[in-house]
């Protein structure tokens, strides 16, 4: 490992031990999660030159949503595997880290997909050629943490120039600002409870935006009774319920001689599969399975299924624009409420959903919290923490009705923000 890899790999190792040396003091930042946004974060302000920050993070990993994980004696990715856009001129930056850090990758071959479609009754159909060249992360970097496992759940923002943390395990972090970088799925939740509550512009903005459910279904068998080669990677399965066990794909490539294929499912599907038993779902794969190959194939030896929309702390996998949703309202998403930053791919207006989207998210709110940490308080900063209504509970109607208006408006409102400023002195 070189350069900026082997750079961003000691960095997290510095943050670990920063976090365990400062649990008790004051940093100036608090980052919340550790999944690709809280790290690129991390990064960010210790490139500006702000070093006492701590992560909090409530799983025993680094990645998140980027999770490998051990599968039937291999290695295998529960989360992001694909790299999309790692060609062109928008490259993906974690292209360039892969190649430094050597990982082994491999383009995904699409390129016989239509001719490797079966429909319902397990029949071959007829198809043309399609080439998406896309490359897969085959063996992700794994970088082995002690557990943190401090799970946010309150912040608290009442107090100007400060915000107060507490995690589940009884412990209090105050710092002069925190980033928070957890899914749109966990903001959607009750699991972090803000004090005083989100203003409304910024509980709307968290509760329209949407986050999808996609689920790999990892199966290993005895033996191999599928094509290989050139053109075999994927095969689809059509049935009249959209979605049923309708994406496969062997991993020939990635684990030669494992006999490890996955399915993949979206939204509902993923949901009634996660509330299931994993005999129940091994029992429905089978059947698909013998509808396309024939009733001679053996029983999977295993079977893994990831849980990404029961998991309290993703409440789904990646998120989506939904219609009507203007991008005034993904400003607002986006936005900090007094020197509570929000992260993560659901901020990035172009590249939400993806990893990328993830990295280039967390170094621009690492930015914004440089930009408030070296002005101080800033006035425009001052206003938003108010906008939230008094910190009693009370609100005053002028207030509350400007408070419907988009941020932007709000800001730009000159009688608004006097209003505003009004209120901070009284
Ligand atoms: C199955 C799947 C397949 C995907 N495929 C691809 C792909 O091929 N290519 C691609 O580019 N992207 C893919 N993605 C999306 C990609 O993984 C995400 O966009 C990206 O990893 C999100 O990073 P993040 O930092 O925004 O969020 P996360 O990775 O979710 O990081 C947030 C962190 O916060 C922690 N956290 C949550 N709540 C709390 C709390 N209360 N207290 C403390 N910590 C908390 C979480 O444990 C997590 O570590 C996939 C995702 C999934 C799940």
């Amino acid at each position: 490992m070189k350069g900026e890899a082997m750079k961003f790999h000691l960095l997290i190792f510095m943050i670990f031990l920063v976090n365990l040396a400062s649990a008790s003091s004051s940093p100036s930042v608090i980052i919340v999660g550790a999944g690709m946004s809280g790290i690129s974060a991390a990064k960010k302000l210790h490139d500006e030159g702000i070093k006492d920050f701590i992560i909090l993070e409530a799983t025993s990993w680094i990645g998140g949503r980027i999770h490998k994980t051990e599968f039937g004696g291999y290695v295998v990715e529960k989360g992001a595997n694909w790299l999309h856009g790692a060609e062109g001129p928008l490259k993906n930056p974690m292209y360039e880290i892969a190649k430094q850090i050597k990982l082994k990758s491999f383009y995904s071959d699409f390129s016989n997909v239509s001719y490797n479609t079966y429909k319902q009754d397990g029949i071959l159909c007829l198809g043309t050629k399609m080439v998406i060249p896309i490359l897969v992360l085959g063996n992700s970097t794994h970088i082995s943490p002690k557990g943190i496992k401090k799970v946010v759940t309150e912040v608290d923002y009442s107090k100007r120039g400060k915000v107060t943390i507490k995690t589940e395990d009884g412990k209090v972090y105050t710092g002069q600002a925190v980033i928070l970088s957890p899914s749109i799925g966990v903001l959607q939740s009750d699991l972090i409870t803000f004090k005083p509550q989100l203003p409304f512009w910024k509980r709307r903005a968290i509760n329209e935006f949407s986050i999808g459910v996609y689920t790999k279904i990892f199966l290993k068998f005895p033996k191999k009774f599928w094509p290989t080669g050139k053109g075999t990677e994927f095969f689809y399965y059509v049935h009249e319920r959209r979605g049923y066990y309708a994406i496969w794909q062997q991993l020939e490539m990635e684990h030669p001689g494992a006999n490890i294929m996955f399915v993949t499912v979206t939204d509902d599907e993923s949901k009634r599969i996660e509330a299931q038993p994993d005999e129940k779902t091994k029992a429905e794969a089978m059947k698909v399975l013998r509808k396309i190959f024939g009733d001679d194939i053996p029983d999977a030896t295993d079977i893994m299924i990831p849980r990404w929309y029961s998991d309290r702390l993703y409440r789904g996998t990646f998120t989506n624009w939904p219609v009507g949703y203007s991008i005034e309202k993904h400003n607002n998403l986006k936005a900090p409420v007094g020197n509570v930053f929000f992260t993560g791919e659901h901020t990035h207006a172009e590249l939400f959903g993806y990893a990328d989207g993830a990295y280039y998210a967390g170094a621009s709110t690492a930015n914004e919290v440089n930009k408030l940490l070296k002005k101080k308080m800033s006035p425009s900063l001052r206003s938003l923490s108010l906008t939230s209504g008094r910190a009693d509970g009370k609100r005053r109607p002028l207030l509350y009705l400007l408070l419907s208006l988009p941020r932007n408006e709000q800001l730009e409102n000159p009688f608004f923000s006097n209003c505003l400023y009004l209120y901070w002195w009284m």
